[in-house]
């Protein structure tokens, strides 16, 4: 099922407009609500991470909907190195355990809003990532713990990172921390297989990363029980699960796409600040 998180555009319900009521909404930024995809529309969805979801009665078309990021994490974790290819790309050998760090969620943006390229940043690059939706409260998990009932789903994530800055500071923060440096979404697939997934990202229509997640050094269930043993991940956080080989450079007017098998695409213009 995929379940995505959106606001209405069209801002009178479509039952309403069919029999030609016209019905002023109050509101100018309608309340943010989930919805299920189910081919070109999107019917609302009833439940919350932990419990799932079931369809509700209203429905509304693609164009109705401005699609937002399928989840309001109180943190989005990312895993670094966890692809062979990646981690030699950058001169760098696989870490023996989890290597992770934080991005902020003030870096969060929705699919096609656009990702700012700081001033003070030379090299701006993709990273294409599968990310993981926690669904219920976890910590410390033990070895045997499954980890099923703690996955909400999946979508895709695009670790946007200031290489130059990564580099020089030494640590993470600031060449990961930018503000527009989070897309993810559109949607969050609460089935998918994810070792038999893919990872492509494309830059102006041109693959340049291609990952399984099978090639992921630590696997999801290693990657949620590591993590928990530090942190209390809370439904809706969000775990990006490393970027395969093939980083690049994005310039301004670029049009990055993320896309995980059986998840969707999700795809972000790139614009220099202060344009
Ligand atoms: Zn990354």
């Amino acid at each position: 099922m995929k379940i995505c998180r959106f606001q209405p555009v069209v801002l009178q319900a479509p039952e309403s407009r069919a029999s030609g009521e016209t019905r002023p909404d109050p509101l100018s930024k309608p309340t943010p609500l989930f919805g299920i995809v189910e081919g070109g529309t999107v019917r609302e969805a009833l439940g919350d991470f932990a419990i799932g979801w079931k369809p509700g009665a209203r429905t509304w078309t693609l164009p109705e909907i401005k699609f937002l990021p399928p989840s309001v994490p109180s943190k989005i974790v990312c895993v670094g190195r966890n692809y062979r290819d990646h981690a030699s790309e950058m001169g760098n050998d696989v870490p023996p355990e989890p290597l992770i760090f934080l991005k902020p969620p003030s870096a969060i943006i929705a699919p096609e809003e656009p990702i700012v390229m700081p001033a003070i940043s030379k090299r701006v690059d993709y990273e294409g990532e599968i990310a993981v939706i926690i669904a219920r409260k976890c910590f410390r998990l033990g070895q045997n713990d499954d980890v099923a009932p703690y996955i909400a789903g999946y979508t895709c994530l695009n670790d946007v990172t200031a290489r130059d800055l990564q580099k020089s500071d030494g640590q993470w923060t600031r060449g990961k921390g930018f503000d527009t440096f989070c897309p993810f979404g559109p949607v969050m697939e609460t089935e998918l297989d994810v070792k038999s997934a893919t990872v492509e990202t494309f830059l102006n229509g041109v693959k340049k990363q291609s990952g399984r997640g099978t090639e992921m050094l630590f696997s999801v269930d290693v990657i949620i029980r590591w993590i928990s043993q530090v942190m209390t991940l809370l439904p809706g956080d969000v775990i990006a699960t490393g970027t395969p080989a093939g980083v690049g450079p994005v310039q301004p007017g670029d049009v990055v796409e993320v896309v995980v098998s059986g998840v969707a695409t999700l795809r972000n213009p790139v614009i220099e600040q202060g344009s």
